[in-house]
């Protein structure tokens, strides 16, 4: 490190331990200025740092004590961080030494004991979702304000925001506006280069914190009044404090109503000070080194209070890091727990297997075969299978799912298929219980449903031939998770839809057997590059072939000035017997546009334009059993259109549906839309989708385009992550796998990255139970809660 910061460190800290004496250097800190000036020069060292650190060693004999002791921890702050030098004992009075093992306990004592909160505030920071100190030094700043350029009055320019200093001039002076209805200060800021009027409104209490001749700081903007410079309603601080609020990149958080910007502040910077030097590192050295990152102590410090655009950047990027590196350790920690475990193998003989494949209805596809081979090897592979199986909507992964609970069934062991919603689990209890009986897999008897709804009798007796082993294969919602669901044998479990469902479910589920093997499916198709980091935890396998003979639905943009157009089409498919889906965006009415919202839209469309049909409505806020109802009526053809919002999203098949309209399909993603359309062409019969956008915006529509172009999921999901970028392509969806504040999901190098040195972590220490890695596990339970007591 060079030695010039070094030195000033020195200077500057033994200054701070001597009590402020001027009694660091012999002669006082002024004899100082000299080796700032020849060593700055010698080691190329920025004129502007030299500057800055001799005139405020010149001065330094003239600081009142209060002002030397507030300035002193700044200057310290100027130092560029990569030339802080740390020392190694970081022993500090006031909080027991932390133990090397682990954080200081009280990082996760309650709020109430912090100082500056006490009881009055408290009840903010939780709505802020802030509990202990753990989650306040993590509450980061939203954005920031630059007020760190420093000017002088005459230097000033209309609109600039800056910050400058002076004394106040004279009395403020508080006035009524002209009409009556503001109260305004005014005061005059002077420097030695001019005066400048200051405004205020409704504060009248600055008039009694402002007095003439007070040293003072403010930032703002500039303003212009009767051609006259002004500043309106700027922040301002006493000149000797240290600034918190002006001359500086000043953090602005998110907030909330009861609690301003600036008590957050306050609060979120005494804390900061007070703990950033106590948190241990838990990163190893060897990674903080290896990808030059900022150690945490100053990275927390930092990215509240940067003491420059460059230390933000620096933390930032530690937190970015952070992000896919703990999400990834948390994905391959898992994995290794589970490959740890020993599971049972479930053969399955080829002759067999060919024979039961004779049997089924259809010839299954070269991708469906090659999964099913991947899924029996893991079976029989000493180690619970933990695999994603991923394929468009229609690909065929419910015949696949089926065989994996064969092998399993004819080990004389259970099965288990959950399902999100209620109308899906009977969909696949129909189909894979005749699949398995067809087969002579099962009996009757042995497969079952369970559902939310399923009445008190008939539960406890599928409960109870459960636990006697005497069902092989039982399909069923979240009711399959709660606890008097107990199994016999429980060897596979399958959840589709995977994205519905949060990695504490399915382990749930997985926690009723004993390391059962695990298939999860879904229909979202993740690019590549987002697999990695959305199901690292899984093995992934991709369907990407259709059955043959699919007819691709003809998908058209309908322009919504020809919206009868397709009221045309769907009267047309009804009168020749089929359904119709029509999908809005939003639920309740929007006044600026109704074609939104599917409530208003249901009656306008019953009554006005097809008084002849039977409409149905369809939405999130509705009961689950209502919905339900509605889904089975519309099943039995009971009903001619359904008006739904995307709740129809998920799986569900209804073949008698042949045309589905999108209303303000601009509001979707591809992946979405593309869903959406997956509701029909489930038959042999020609279907439609029409697409009708709110406005002609070309951009929007031509982004629709692709859904006339193409019918491959996959495809339509990479152009869905160029366009809208990871954010919105994975939407709320996922949020549970991915809320990012630092990291782009997509960002490919750090995942890289971030996978290599996780893999050599979990490599050496598959567990995270040396010692060595016991901060870095205890980092980990704190991002990832459950985790760790889960699989202990
Ligand atoms: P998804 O992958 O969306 O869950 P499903 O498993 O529900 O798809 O299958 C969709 C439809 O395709 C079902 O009606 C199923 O019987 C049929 N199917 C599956 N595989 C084939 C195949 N190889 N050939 C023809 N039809 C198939
Ligand atoms: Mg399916």
């Amino acid at each position: 490190m060079p030695d010039f910061y070094r030195k000033i460190q020195q200077v500057l800290e033994l200054e701070k331990k001597k009590g402020y004496k001027n009694s660091a250097v012999a002669g006082g800190l002024e004899k100082f200025t000299e080796f700032i000036n020849r060593q700055g020069l010698s080691e190329n060292i920025p004129a502007k740092f030299i500057a800055e650190f001799s005139d405020y060693f010149q001065i330094y004999s003239s600081l009142s004590l209060e002002e030397r002791e507030s300035t002193i921890d700044n200057f310290l702050k100027l130092i560029p961080e990569k030339h802080v030098f740390k020392h190694s004992d970081s022993t500090s009075k006031d909080v027991e030494q932390p133990s090397p093992n682990g954080q200081n306990p009280a990082l996760y004592a309650q709020l109430q004991s912090i100082q500056g909160i006490g009881n009055r505030n408290v009840k903010y920071f939780e709505k802020l979702g802030i509990n202990n100190i753990y989650q306040l030094i993590r509450y980061f700043p939203r954005k920031y304000q630059d007020f760190s350029q420093l000017k002088t009055i005459n230097e000033i320019l209309y609109g600039e925001e800056v910050t400058l200093t002076g004394v106040i001039l004279g009395d403020v002076v508080n006035r009524k506006s002209k009409r009556g209805n503001l109260l305004i200060s005014e005061g005059i800021l002077s420097d030695s280069t001019g005066n400048l009027k200051l405004t205020w409104f409704n504060q009248p209490f600055i008039k009694n914190q402002l007095k003439s001749g007070m040293p003072i700081v403010v930032s703002g903007k500039v303003d212009m009044f009767r051609g006259r410079f002004t500043m309106s309603s700027p922040v301002w601080e006493r000149l000797n404090k240290e600034q918190i609020h002006t001359n500086r990149i000043v953090p602005i958080y998110p907030a909330t109503s009861g609690i301003s910007q600036r008590q957050i502040r306050n609060i979120i910077k005494k804390n900061i000070d007070f703990w950033s030097n106590k948190i241990t590192e838990y990163l190893p050295d060897e990674i903080l080194n290896k990808e030059s990152l900022t150690p945490i102590n100053n990275a927390l410090l930092q990215v509240h209070f940067p003491a420059s655009m460059d230390n933000l950047e620096n933390s930032q990027k530690r937190f970015a890091f952070e992000e896919i590196f703990f999400l990834q350790l948390g994905f391959l920690y898992q994995k290794s727990r589970v490959q740890k475990q020993s599971a049972r193998n479930f053969p399955y003989e080829t002759t067999l297997l060919a024979s039961r494949k004779e049997k089924l209805p259809y010839k299954l596809t070269n991708a469906q075969d090659n999964a099913i081979k991947i899924i029996l090897d893991d079976l029989t592979n000493n180690t619970p299978m933990n695999r994603l199986l991923q394929g468009d909507v229609g690909s065929g992964k419910t015949v696949v799912a089926k065989f994996a609970v064969e092998a399993i069934i004819k080990g004389t062991a259970q099965a288990a298929i959950l399902a999100p919603t209620s109308i899906l689990a009977e969909q696949h209890f129909n189909t894979i219980s005749d699949l398995l009986f067809e087969s002579g897999s099962a009996a009757p008897d042995e497969v079952a449903i369970l559902l939310g709804k399923t009445n008190q009798k008939e539960k406890s007796k599928t409960l109870s031939q459960l636990s006697a082993g005497k069902i092989k294969c039982i399909i069923g919602t979240h009711a399959l998770l709660e606890d008097p669901v107990i199994f016999s044998n429980l060897q596979l479990i399958v959840v589709d839809e995977q994205h519905r469902f949060g990695v504490n479910q399915r382990n749930k589920l997985k926690s009723k057997g004993d390391n059962p093997h695990t298939l999860v499916m879904s229909a979202t198709p993740i690019p590549r590059s987002l697999a990695l980091t959305v199901y690292g935890d899984l093995d992934v396998t991709t369907i990407d072939e259709m059955p043959p003979g699919r007819l691709p639905v003809r998908t058209e943009i309908v322009n919504s000035k020809n919206r009868n157009k397709a009221y045309e089409l769907i009267r047309e498919q009804i009168n020749q017997g089929f359904q119709a889906f029509i999908v809005y965006p939003m639920i309740d009415a929007d006044e600026e546009n109704v074609h939104k919202s599917a409530v208003a839209e249901k009656e306008r469309l019953q009554t006005k334009i097809f008084p002849q049909y039977k409409v149905a409505l369809l939405h999130g806020k509705m009961k689950p059993s209502e919905k339900e109802n509605i889904m089975y009526q519309f099943r039995e053809h009971q009903y001619d259109i359904l008006v739904s919002t995307t709740v129809i999203e998920v799986g569900v098949d209804i073949p008698g549906v042949t045309i589905i309209i999108i209303e303000s399909a601009n509001f979707f993603g591809l992946a979405q839309l593309h869903q959406i359309r997956g509701r029909v062409g489930r038959n042999s019969e020609e279907s439609y989708c029409i697409l009708i956008p709110e406005s002609d915006d070309a951009a929007e529509n031509k982004r629709l385009q692709a859904m006339v172009d193409t019918n491959d999921g996959f495809k339509l999901a990479d152009i869905d992550l160029n366009i809208r970028g990871p954010g919105d392509f994975l939407g709320t969806r996922q949020s549970g796998y991915v809320d990012f504040k630092f990291a782009s999901i997509a960002d490919a190098r750090l995942i890289e990255k971030c996978l290599y040195h996780v893999r050599n972590i979990i490599n050496s220490d598959p567990l995270l139970i040396n010692s060595e890695h016991l901060l870095l596990r205890e980092e980990l339970s704190n991002r990832w809660p459950g985790l760790i007591e889960i699989n202990d």
